[in-house]
C-alpha cells in the first residue's frame, strides 16, 4: 500500500475500525471517484479519504490527522475551482455523505448537515414555501459557499448565506465539538461568517428562512451589440430596483437547448439573470424596464418556483469541466470599466465560459463590515470571468482571453478578492486585502482555536507564531 512514510499501519487500521464511515485509500476500487471534484484541472492525490458518516466520524478525523501531521483538507460539495477540497498525501475529510435536513416550520429555521448542496436544501424547505439565500447554482456546496460568505438570487433580498447562519456545530483542531451562535464563542461564529474553512469543520449550519415559493425568474438576452448600452441599463436599473430584485449581467452563448431558436445556438449574447422574490403581483412592474428595454432577443423571464430557478445552469456547468476562474470587487462600476466590459465580454468562445457580474447591494450592505468576518459590503460589484470547457487543449485560448480581460479591469477594482472565487496561489497579501481592518481579529481567534494552522488547504489565515 503507498503510504507517507510516517504513518504506522496498525494505528492505520485502528483509525478504519472506529469509523461508521468509509476510510479509503490509493489501493481502494473507489479511490479515483473518492478523490474526483467539480473542476476536472485537479488531480490531487490524497493518502486517506475519510467519508464521514457522522461527527465522531469527524472528530476521530480531525484527531488523526492533526496526531499524525498529515495535511488536512475539508470536503463539501467539492465545487471550489482551487480544489481546496482535496490535497496532495494528505488526510480529507469528506462530508459529501452527511446530507441529513430538518426544517422548523415554526421558527423557520433548518439544520443542514454540511454534505449538502444548494439542491438538497431547496428541496427540503420548498414544501413549506421557505428558502435561504443560496448561489446561482444548485449543486454547489452549502458549506464552502456559507463559510465564504455566498451571494445568489436572494442576497439583495435576504444578504448572503452567511447573513442567514444562526448557529453552527463545529469540530475544531482540538478535537472538541462546540456549537456557535452569537452567545456562545461568539468570536468562532463571527470568524466563520467568511473566513472560509480556516477555523474548524462545521458538521452543521443552522439558517433562517424566508417565504420564498414562485419568484419571477430567469434569463432574459439581448443583443451582443448592445453590450455597452446593456451594462449602462442594467446599472441604472439595479441602484434603483427594491431589494427583492437580484439581478446579475452576464455573457454567454446561446446554448443549443430545445427552448432556445436555433438561430441563436452558439451566438454571444448579454443575458440578464433575474430574481424578483417579492409578491408575484407587483413583480411585472419591476421586471418591466428589463422586458422593455432592447427588444430583448429572448425573454425568458416568467413565474417559476425558486428550486427550478436555482438548478436552471445546472446541465451547461456539469461536473467534470475544466476551469480557471478570477474575479474581483469593484466599489463602484466605472464608465472605463463598461467600456472595457463591451470590449472583452463577447469574445467569449465557449458555452460556458462567461463573465457575470453580481450585485452586491440591499440587504448585504445592511450589515456592517466588521460584524461578520466577510468585510467587502460597500462594494457595488463582484465581477468574475471563467474560462471553462470540457476540452483541455482548448483552455490556454480561454484562459488568455480570460486573463486579458481581468487584467484589463482590476485597475477599476478592489485590492482583495472573493475567497470563493479565487484560484490556489493568488498570495497571502490577496487574502490579507480581503478582510481588510477584520484581517487582525481573524488572525488572532485563528491563533487562539487552531494554532499549529491543522486547517491551511484554503483561503489561509496564518496564526501568528
Ligand atoms: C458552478 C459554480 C457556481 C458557483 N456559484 C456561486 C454563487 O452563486 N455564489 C457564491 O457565493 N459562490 C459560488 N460558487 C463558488 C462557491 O462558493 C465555492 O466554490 C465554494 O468553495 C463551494 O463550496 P463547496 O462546499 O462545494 O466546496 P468544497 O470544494 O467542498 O470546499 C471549499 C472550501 O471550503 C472548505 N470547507 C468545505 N466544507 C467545509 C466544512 N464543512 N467545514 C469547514 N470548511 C469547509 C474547504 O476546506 C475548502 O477550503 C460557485 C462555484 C461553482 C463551481
Amino acid at each position: 500500500m503507498a503510504m507517507a512514510p510516517a504513518l504506522n499501519p496498525a494505528a492505520v487500521d485502528t483509525f478504519a475500525a472506529q469509523l461508521r464511515g468509509e476510510l479509503v485509500r490509493p489501493i481502494d476500487p473507489s479511490y479515483d471517484e473518492a478523490r474526483t471534484i467539480y473542476n476536472a484541472m485537479i488531480d490531487k492525490r490524497p493518502e486517506m479519504i475519510v467519508r464521514c458518516a457522522n461527527v465522531a466520524d469527524v472528530i476521530s478525523a480531525v484527531t488523526f490527522a492533526r496526531e499524525n501531521n498529515l495535511p488536512l483538507a475539508i470536503r463539501g460539495g467539492g465545487h471550489n475551482v482551487a480544489g481546496l477540497a482535496m490535497v496532495d498525501d494528505g488526510l480529507v475529510i469528506d462530508l459529501s455523505r452527511m446530507k441529513g435536513i430538518r426544517v422548523d416550520t415554526e421558527r423557520r429555521t433548518a439544520r443542514v448537515e454540511a454534505g449538502c448542496t444548494w439542491g438538497d436544501v431547496d428541496h427540503a424547505t420548498h414544501p413549506f414555501g421557505l428558502a435561504t439565500p443560496t448561489g446561482i447554482i444548485s449543486t454547489t456546496g452549502v458549506a464552502g459557499l456559507t463559510l465564504g460568505g455566498g451571494f445568489g438570487h436572494l442576497s439583495r433580498h435576504y444578504g448572503l448565506s452567511c447573513d442567514n447562519l444562526i448557529s453552527a456545530d463545529i469540530v475544531t483542531a482540538d478535537g472538541k465539538f462546540r456549537t456557535v451562535n452569537e452567545e456562545r464563542d461568539p468570536d468562532l461564529f463571527w470568524a466563520i461568517r467568511g473566513g472560509g474553512g480556516n477555523f474548524g469543520v462545521v458538521t452543521t449550519f443552522e439558517f433562517q428562512l424566508h417565504p420564498v415559493s414562485t419568484v419571477l425568474g430567469g434569463p432574459i438576452f439581448y443583443p451582443i451589440e448592445m453590450a455597452e448600452e446593456a451594462l449602462r441599463f442594467y446599472l441604472e436599473y439595479i441602484r434603483q430596483a427594491p431589494d427583492e430584485m437580484s439581478a446579475f449581467y452576464s455573457f454567454h452563448l446561446g446554448p443549443p437547448a430545445p427552448f432556445i431558436p436555433e438561430h441563436l445556438h452558439w451566438v454571444p449574447m448579454v443575458a440578464i439573470v433575474a430574481c424578483y422574490s417579492g409578491p408575484l403581483e407587483k413583480g411585472e412592474e419591476v421586471v418591466k424596464p428589463l422586458r422593455e428595454f432592447g427588444p430583448p432577443a429572448l425573454d425568458l423571464l416568467a413565474p417559476i418556483p425558486y428550486p427550478t430557478l436555482n438548478s436552471l445552469f445546472d446541465a451547461i456547468y456539469a461536473p467534470g469541466l475544466h476551469h480557471y476562474w478570477k474575479a474581483d470587487y469593484v466599489p463602484k462600476l466605472t464608465d472605463e470599466a463598461i467600456v472595457i466590459h463591451a470590449e472583452y465580454g463577447p469574445k467569449i468562445a465557449s458555452l460556458q465560459s462567461t463573465m457575470h457580474l453580481y450585485p452586491l447591494s440591499g440587504a448585504i450592505q445592511r450589515v456592517g463590515k466588521n460584524e461578520t468576518a466577510f468585510n467587502y459590503r460597500d462594494m457595488e460589484f463582484v465581477h468574475n470571468i471563467v474560462a471553462i470547457d470540457a476540452d483541455p487543449s482548448k483552455m490556454p485560448q480561454h484562459m488568455a482571453w480570460m486573463n486579458a480581460y481581468w487584467e484589463a479591469l482590476h485597475p477599476h477594482s478592489a485590492a482583495g478578492g472573493y475567497v470563493n472565487f479565487m484560484m490556489e496561489g493568488e498570495g497571502q497579501e490577496r487574502v490579507r486585502s480581503t478582510y481588510r481592518d477584520n484581517y487582525d481579529r481573524l488572525v488572532e481567534i485563528k491563533t487562539e482555536y487552531d494554532p499549529t494552522n491543522l486547517f491551511s488547504v484554503n483561503q489561509n489565515i496564518k496564526p501568528a507564531k
